[in-house]
């Protein structure tokens, strides 16, 4: 079911590169939007200056280039309810904030940092380890609330630092509908009085948020479940603005492969896996690993993300962004934590590796193939060789022996597989190699097949010993079509110089 002037918007901090749970909401978000006609919105939420980190936000556009979420309103592609930093915006926000006093749903406070530590270790002290700013204690702080008005008056005219902070109503229950989570009832009583104005004289993040999706008229919120404690406050600003609500969503968190906890930053690496879609360095010099530079393909990288947390209700695993825009809805999105899976996000890069065109993956390639390869090689190396790889860089490492000689037999199935008769064995097959004309791969495995049959030898007393010498491996794509790519002429000499060197390794031994 399509829904009415959809828009939605991804607004991440830039306190650092984005994690994959951030990609993965931004997805949900965009496929919503192209799924109901709607409109998808970056949007940067810089209005926590301590914690902003140079590059975040062209890391943020960078990520969404490569995986192809493409914003259709946001900073450096333009809309008409821009600016879409908030930053840029700083001006609009304290109009709210005054129009939250005047309703007497906010107040100003006056309490330094240092009053407000006294405040908290003193209650520590007497057994409450967390205090918070609320509708009791409150009446014994200094704010307006607790001041005579001309007291008040004279601290704002004298430029006292203050924040405006809600008025948190007393034991009143919030309800909203989430359309992932159903109803979310949260008792006042339990929230605290939360800072709206900073005394910098910037908006805080719930402030900013709310007056911004108010503004750029934002249908949809769909964010992290991490958001969820925050959204009986934001439900309760909209109120007390006389505002209509937009409708939450709030998507399951990303868990551990184990299953124990919040999948992190610091996991990824530390557990063999990239977190965040691009490579990113922090100041420090430290590398945290990118999905791009680990070789994924960007519709892999999506494909599974969008499984993470949502499923299309048939078998059906594979979907480009095209098919999955066509195919999203919250009606799929699960409200328990996605468990992250590194093998399933291989099978997947695996799955998207088999069904590229081998001339697509020979041009990725084209930088790492020795020059000498003429593009129709380049390509059957390709075509051979993607069925087996999960990067591209795969091919040519582990198809090496393609357009180089073996560099040495696997010691394993040399002590295995190679038989007192083998070396007799190669050589009648080498006499019957020689003797194929049309060396086609069905040509070679049908002589292969005749002189077993002769001979009433098994498959593998033959063949893998013939892998060997001409790949230096046990397994690989199929040895006809390998035979008939190397050619008669190659296959012969690595058949004559592998049987030597074996015998040497043999007699060694
Ligand atoms: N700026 C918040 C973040 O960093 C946005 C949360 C929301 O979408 O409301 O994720």
């Amino acid at each position: 079911m399509s829904q009415d002037n959809v828009r939605v918007r991804f607004a991440p901090s830039p306190t650092g590169p984005l994690h994959m749970g951030g990609v993965r909401t931004a997805l949900y978000n965009y496929l919503f939007a192209k799924k109901n006609n709607g409109t998808f919105i970056l949007r940067i939420e810089d209005t926590d200056q301590t914690r902003f980190v140079p590059g975040a936000q062209d890391y943020i556009i960078d990520a969404f280039k490569w995986c192809g979420i493409s914003p259709d309103e946001g900073p450096g592609i333009g809309g008409s309810f821009g600016p879409y930093v908030q930053s840029e915006r700083k001006d609009i926000y304290k109009e709210y904030a005054q129009r939250l006093i005047n309703a007497e749903k906010a107040y100003y406070a006056f309490d330094t940092a240092e009053e407000l530590t006294k405040m908290r270790d003193e209650a520590k002290k007497m057994g409450m380890p967390n205090w918070q700013y609320n509708g009791v204690s409150r009446m014994s702080m200094r704010n307006s609330l607790t001041l005579p008005q001309s007291d008040v008056e004279q601290l704002i005219a004298s430029k006292t630092p203050y924040v405006i902070r809600m008025k948190m109503p007393r034991n009143e229950d919030i309800r909203f509908e989430d359309e992932i989570r159903g109803w979310v009832v949260v008792n006042t009583n339990n929230l605290d009085d939360k800072v709206l104005f900073k005394s910098d004289g910037m908006p805080t993040y719930h402030l900013a948020n709310i007056v911004d999706d108010h503004m750029m008229k934002i249908s949809h919120v769909i964010r992290g479940e991490e958001w969820l404690p925050s959204a009986p406050l934001h439900v309760l600003l909209y109120d007390a603005l006389n505002w209509e609500r937009p409708k939450f969503a709030h998507l399951p968190l990303l868990l551990r492969p184990d299953g124990n906890g919040k999948l992190s930053k610091r996991d990824g690496d530390r557990l063999g896996f990239p977190v965040f879609p691009l490579n990113w360095t922090t100041i420090d010099g430290e590398l945290y690993s990118g999905y791009k530079e680990k070789g994924y393909f960007p519709d892999a990288f999506i494909n599974m993300l969008a499984f993470l947390g949502w499923n299309p209700g048939t078998q059906q695993e594979l979907f480009s962004l095209q098919e999955l825009s066509d195919t999203f809805g919250l009606d799929r999105v699960s409200k328990g934590g996605a468990k992250f899976d590194p093998e399933k996000t291989k099978w997947f890069q695996q799955q998207y590796i088999r069904s590229s065109s081998s001339k697509d993956l020979a041009e990725m390639l084209n930088d790492a193939f020795p020059a000498k390869l003429s593009t129709a090689e380049r390509i059957t190396i390709c075509e051979l060789m993607k069925e087996r790889a999960t990067f591209v860089s795969d091919i040519v490492e582990d198809g090496a022996y393609l357009y180089q000689k073996p560099i040495g037999y696997d010691k394993k199935v040399l002590s295995k597989k190679w038989k007192e008769n083998t070396p007799k064995l190669i050589q009648e097959w080498q006499g019957i190699i020689e003797s194929i004309d049309d060396f086609t791969s069905s040509n070679i495995e049908s002589k292969f097949k005749a002189y077993l049959e002769e001979k009433s030898l098994g498959f593998g007393a033959v063949l893998l010993p013939f892998r060997l010498l001409v790949t230096g491996v046990g397994a690989g794509p199929g040895m006809f079509d390998i035979a008939a790519f190397l050619g008669k002429k190659e296959v012969i000499s690595r058949m004559t110089s592998g049987l030597l060197e074996i015998e040497k390794i043999k007699n060694e031994a």
